[in-house]
C-alpha cells in the first residue's frame, strides 16, 4: 500500500471512533484551527493603515493609536485562545494514546489463540504497539491534519494577497518551497526506510530489558550468575542504536545545509523583489509591509502545509501498523449454529484427525479417533511430546485441524458459533496463568458474587484457610506488581485456585492438563482425586504423563508418536501383552501403592 493509501486508511480507521467518543476535542479543533488561520491576517490588515497612517503628510494621531491599538489587541486575543485551545488540546493526546493502547490489548485477547503462537502475528503486534508510539497517536496525527486546513486558510489568503500586488512574489516562492519540500521529503524517507532496522533493535532492547525484569526468570539469573551477560546484551543493543542514529545524522546533515541555504534565498528575494517595488514607487510603504508579512505568512503556512502533509505521511505509516493488527485476518472461520442444549451432555468425536503446528511441518497428531461420551471420564497418557496438549487444544478449537474432523453431537464443531462452543469446557491448562489481581477476582473474573460463593469455592479446592489467613482474605491481591502485600501463593495452591475458577465456570467439560510438574505423584495424585470428587456427573478429561489420572477414570486412551495407540479400561489395558500402558504402570506402579 502506498504511503498516501496508508494516511486514508489510518484516518478512516482512527478519526470516526475518536468521534463518537470524544466530539469536543474535534470542535475544538476546528474553532482552533481557524483561530490560528486568522492570526497572520490581523497584521497583514493592520499593518499598512498603521504605516500608511503614521508616514501620511498630515498625521492623526489618533488612527494612528486605534489602528495600532487594534493590531495589538486582536494579536493578543488570538494568540491567548490559541495557546489555551491548543492547551486544551493536548490533554486528549494521553487519552487517545491510552485508548488505542487498550484497544491494541483488547485485540491481542480476542485474537484467535492460534495467532498467539504465529511469529508473523506476534511481530504485528510489536509493530503496533511500536506505531502507536512513533505515530504520537490519535492527537498527534489528527493536530498534523487540522494544522494542514488552518494553513491550506492561510495560504488561499496570503496569496489572494500577494496575487494582487505582486505576482512575481508568488512565483518565486513557489520555487523555493518547491525545492525545500524535495529536501524535506528526502529527510522523512530516511527516517522511513529505517524504521524497520530501528524497530528491529528496540524489540530485541526492549525484550532483554523484559527479561531482565521479569521476576520469573529471577531465580534462574540469579543462580546463572547470568546479570553480566543479560547487561552486556543490552549494551551491544544501545551500542547499536547509537551506530543508527550517526548514520542517520550523517545522511541528513547535508540536506539541512541545502535546506538553510534554500531559506535564505529566499528571504533574500522577497526583499530585493519587495523593496525595487517600494523604492521606485510601485507601492506605498505600507503596502511594502503588507507584502512582506503576507510573504512571510504565506511562506510559514506553506512551509506548515508541507511539513504537515509530510508530518501526517510519516505518523500513519507508522500508525498503519495498528490498523494492520487490529483488521489482522482471523486463522479460524467462525459458524453461527447453536449448540442445542448447551449445558446438557455431549457427545464429541475425533474422526481421523491429523494436525500440524501452522508454520512447521512436524505432524504432531496422525490420524487419531476417539469419542468421549456425555458423563464420561477419560484420562489421556503418554510421554512427554506425544500430543495429550495438543489433543486438549484442538478438543476446545483453539486450533483447527489439519485433516479430519471432530463432530460435536454428529456436527463440525466449525458449524458452531465459537464463543458459545467454548463455553462448554472448564480447563485447568498446564500453564495456567493467575492474574495479578485479587483472589476473588482471579475466581469470579470480574462476576459479581456473593461471599458464599466464594467460601464454598475455596472449601471445595481445599483453600479455606489458607485464603483466611492472608491479610485481607480474598480481596488479597495475588503477586506484588499492584501491591506491597500482595501473595506468592506455591505452584499447587495457585493450581487450586485455578480449579476454583474452572468450577466457577461450571462448564458441561472439565479438562484438567497435567498439573505441574513441580509436583510429586503423591500430591498429583491428590489433585486428581480432589478434582475428580469435585467434578460430579460432568464429563472430564484427565491429562498426564504419570498414571495418577487413570484409577478414577471408565476410560484411558495411551498416546503414543501422535496418535492414540491403546484404548480401553484399567484391566483391558493392563492385559494387553507388551502393551505401553502396561508397562507404564509396572514403572510407576510403586507410586501408586
Ligand atoms: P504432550 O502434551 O503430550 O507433552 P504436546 O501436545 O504439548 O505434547 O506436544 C506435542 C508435540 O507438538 C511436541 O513435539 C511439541 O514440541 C509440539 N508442539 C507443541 N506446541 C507447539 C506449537 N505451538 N508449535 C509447534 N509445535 C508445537
Amino acid at each position: 500500500m502506498n504511503k498516501e493509501n496508508k494516511t486514508a486508511a489510518v484516518i478512516k480507521y482512527f478519526f470516526p471512533d475518536a468521534w463518537r467518543k470524544t466530539k469536543g476535542y474535534f470542535i475544538l479543533s476546528v474553532v482552533n484551527l481557524l483561530i490560528a488561520a486568522a492570526i497572520p491576517f490581523v497584521d497583514i490588515y493592520f499593518l499598512p493603515l498603521l504605516v500608511d497612517s503614521m508616514t501620511a503628510d498630515v498625521k492623526d494621531i489618533r488612527t494612528i493609536c486605534f489602528y495600532g491599538g487594534a493590531m495589538v489587541f486582536f494579536d493578543i486575543l488570538l494568540q491567548v485562545l490559541n495557546s489555551t485551545f491548543s492547551v486544551q488540546l493536548e490533554k486528549y493526546a494521553d487519552f487517545f494514546l491510552n485508548d488505542s493502547s487498550v484497544e491494541i490489548s483488547r485485540r491481542c485477547m480476542e485474537l484467535d489463540f492460534a495467532l498467539t503462537e504465529n511469529k508473523e502475528a506476534l511481530d504485528q503486534i510489536k509493530k503496533a504497539r511500536e506505531g502507536l508510539n512513533w505515530s504520537g497517536g490519535v492527537h498527534e496525527i489528527a493536530k498534523a491534519f487540522f494544522g494542514i486546513i488552518s494553513n491550506g486558510l492561510r495560504i488561499f489568503g496570503a496569496a489572494a494577497v500577494l496575487a494582487v500586488n505582486a505576482p512575481l512574489l508568488l512565483l518565486l516562492i513557489a520555487v523555493l518551497l518547491t525545492a525545500s519540500t524535495l529536501i524535506n521529503r528526502k529527510k522523512n524517507d530516511i527516517d522511513i526506510k529505517n524504521f524497520t532496522e530501528l524497530s528491529g533493535i528496540n524489540r530485541i532492547f526492549g525484550h532483554i530489558c523484559w527479561e531482565m525484569e521479569d521476576f520469573r526468570y529471577g531465580k534462574d539469573i540469579r543462580l546463572y550468575g547470568a546479570a553480566g551477560m543479560m547487561i552486556e546484551k543490552a549494551s551491544q543493543q544501545i551500542n547499536r542504536l547509537n551506530d543508527y542514529w550517526k548514520r542517520i545524522n550523517d545522511k541528513k546533515f547535508p540536506l539541512n545545509i541545502l535546506d538553510i541555504i534554500v531559506t535564505a534565498a529566499r528571504d533574500f528575494g522577497t526583499y530585493l523583489y519587495l523593496g525595487f517595488l517600494a523604492i521606485t514607487g510601485k507601492i506605498t510603504i505600507g503596502t511594502f509591509s503588507q507584502l512582506l508579512t503576507a510573504g512571510g505568512s504565506l511562506n510559514t503556512a506553506l512551509q506548515g502545509m508541507v511539513f504537515g502533509f509530510q508530518d501526517i505521511v510519516k505518523r500513519s505509516s507508522y500508525a498503519y501498523e495498528i490498523v494492520k493488527f487490529m483488521e489482522y485476518p482471523p486463522y479460524m472461520e467462525k459458524g453461527n449454529r447453536r449448540i442445542e442444549n448447551p449445558e446438557g451432555g455431549h457427545t464429541i468425536e475425533f474422526k481421523n484427525v491429523s494436525f500440524t503446528y501452522p508454520g512447521t511441518d512436524v505432524q504432531v497428531l496422525k490420524n487419531t479417533s476417539i469419542t468421549l461420551r456425555s458423563g464420561e471420564r477419560l484420562s489421556v497418557v503418554g510421554l512427554n511430546g506425544a500430543g495429550k496438549t495438543t489433543f486438549i487444544k484442538l478438543l476446545c478449537r483453539l486450533y483447527d485441524v489439519t485433516e479430519g474432523e471432530i463432530l460435536l453431537d454428529g456436527v463440525n464443531i466449525r458449524d458452531y458459533d465459537y464463543e458459545e462452543y467454548m463455553k462448554l469446557f472448564s480447563v485447568v491448562f498446564q500453564d495456567f496463568r493467575l492474574l495479578a489481581f485479587s483472589v476473588r477476582d482471579n475466581v469470579f473474573l470480574g462476576n459479581e458474587e456473593p461471599d458464599e460463593t466464594a467460601d464454598s469455592l475455596l472449601e471445595k479446592v481445599g483453600l479455606s484457610e489458607k485464603i483466611a489467613s492472608l491479610p485481607n482474605g480474598k480481596d488479597t491481591m495475588m503477586f506484588k506488581q499492584f501491591d506491597k502485600e500482595g501473595v506468592e501463593l506455591s505452584g499447587g495452591e495457585q493450581q487450586k485456585l485455578a480449579i476454583a475458577r474452572a468450577l466457577y465456570k461450571d462448564a458441561p467439560v472439565v479438562i484438567l492438563d497435567e498439573p505441574t510438574a513441580a509436583l510429586d505423584p503423591v500430591a498429583e495424585y491428590e489433585i486428581y482425586k480432589r478434582f475428580d470428587e469435585l467434578v460430579g456427573g460432568k464429563t472430564a478429561v484427565y491429562i498426564s504423563h504419570r498414571l495418577s489420572s487413570c484409577k478414577f477414570c471408565d476410560k484411558i486412551a495411551v498416546f503414543s508418536e501422535g496418535t492414540v495407540k491403546e484404548y480401553g479400561t484399567h484391566d483391558q489395558l493392563l492385559r494387553l501383552k507388551d502393551g505401553i500402558y502396561a508397562e507404564m504402570f509396572k514403572a510407576q506402579a510403586q507410586y501408586y501403592i
